[in-house]
């Protein structure tokens, strides 16, 4: 009998412009929040390969006070309802309430932090995760924590990095 090891996989997803539509301004209540087409398809590929979904998104409107943390969970219900009915889940989604303007933190992308603490708190190796962006500051703060970056195109299907990965037998 042949026992193959199989790669622990985890897709770390930027939010806005990746799942749902990138409106050029925050999404400040679920009414606002529009899910891409792409999105469904593209999860259950990845998921059929094995991998584990981890959401690491700015919210600095929380700080700005353009919305709230309620308004945020509001938000990210209608996102899980919406994908639980295809059997897609998250495991955490990290959001980065903080502003510049008003504090330093270590979790708002370019920074590494919501992208370690996923590693951390999930024990996976930097080289078992790769994180979709559609911002350079998205592939910064992967490789900030030596994991790959994609950068995308805002609101474009990202099906590429998929074929990509198959390509690279990344997702055997
Ligand atoms: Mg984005
Ligand atoms: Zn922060």
């Amino acid at each position: 009998m042949l026992f193959r090891y199989v790669m622990k996989k985890l897709v770390l997803l930027d939010r806005d412009g990746v799942l749902n539509r990138e409106i050029g301004d925050y999404i400040t209540n679920k009414e606002e929040f529009e899910l891409l087409p792409h999105v469904i398809p593209n999860l259950k590929r990845l998921k059929n390969a094995g991998c584990k979904f981890v959401i690491v998104t700015n919210q600095s409107g929380i700080h700005k006070r353009k919305y709230t943390h309620h308004d945020l969970n509001e938000i990210h219900e209608k996102l899980k309802e919406a994908l639980a009915v295809e059997d897609i889940y998250f495991e955490e989604i990290y959001y980065c309430p903080h502003h510049p303007y008003y504090s330093q933190c270590i979790c708002r992308k370019p920074k590494s932090g919501m992208v370690q603490k996923a590693l951390a708190r999930f024990e996976y190796k930097a080289e078992e995760a790769i994180l979709i962006g559609d911002t350079p500051r998205d592939v910064e703060a992967a490789e900030g924590a030596g994991v790959r970056g994609f950068k995308i195109n805002a609101n474009y299907d990202w099906k590429w990095v998929i074929d990509q990965l198959e390509k690279e037998r990344w997702l055997d």
